[in-house]
């Protein structure tokens, strides 16, 4: 089985399991439903992005290249820090793009309908933006020449922050606090979930947090329990059909 599986499965049953335990909010509405609709999304999306995967390397575009910048560094540490920084970087300028670009947010805005938070948030996106998002990453990766040992690592650290600051865990204040002058924890994810626009256009880093602090995005609130979820203007629970054509409805409208 694939390492990148394998830490997916186990990263979603652990936060599952905690998130049971040590709630952030007590939800009332039909948890069940929501969170197999996110999950198929997930697969739906696992699905499409392998394809994508392949069709890329079979059509040879994207051999490594040899003379990027990071590739003919000399030293593999300062070489595997600087490609993890980037790689976060720009994931960081893809999301906040997301909510800039009125057709960008359309897709985007699949996954901030939801109006419940959990560990299944985290896989809740429209595979048109999976797949977008990867096309100027790849030719980042090509271009730079990041060995794929260090997109790997990112990825694997990637996907337990991106699931642990969605998920619904109440972590004790004080590793909150720790975890949050780092990396963006649950808190600072659960703003930019809610429907005030101006805290849902914040805190758009995946791993680092810096990132927020440094560009001017971050913001901080002291009463996350009050936080209204999801937008605003759809107050629907979308099933999968409804999540994949709601940026083409839109479109109509
Ligand atoms: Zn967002």
């Amino acid at each position: 089985m694939p390492v990148k599986l394998v830490v997916v499965i186990i990263t979603i049953v652990s936060l599952l399991i905690l998130e049971n335990k040590f709630p952030f909010f007590h939800y009332q509405n039909s948890l069940r439903s929501r969170i197999a609709n996110n999950f198929e999304l997930g697969v739906v999306n696992s699905i499409a992005a392998s394809l994508f995967t392949i069709a890329i390397s079979g059509s040879g575009l994207l051999v490594r290249s040899h003379l990027g910048l990071i590739a003919t560094m000399s030293s593999p540490v300062i070489a595997g820090i600087l490609s993890f920084l980037i790689l976060d970087i720009y994931m960081y300028f893809w999301h906040r793009m997301m909510h800039r670009l009125p057709l960008a947010w359309r897709f985007h805005r699949v996954h901030h309908t939801d109006r419940s938070m959990n560990v299944s948030t985290a896989y809740r996106f429209h595979a048109i933006e999976i797949i977008s998002s990867s096309i100027p990453k790849l030719v980042l990766i090509w271009w730079l020449g990041i060995a794929g040992n260090f997109v790997l690592i990112y990825e694997l650290v990637f996907t337990v922050i991106v699931a642990l600051h969605h998920s619904n865990l109440r972590l004790p204040a004080s590793i909150e606090r720790l975890l949050a002058s780092v990396i963006l924890t649950p808190n600072y994810h659960r703003i930019h979930h809610s429907q005030i626009v101006t805290e849902t256009n914040s805190n758009y880093s995946s791993v680092f947090i810096w990132w927020d602090r440094l560009f001017g995005t971050y913001h901080a609130r002291p009463d996350i329990d009050n936080i209204q979820l999801g937008v605003s203007d759809e107050v629907r629970e979308l099933n999968i059909w409804q999540s994949i054509v709601l940026p083409i409805w839109q479109v109509k409208d």
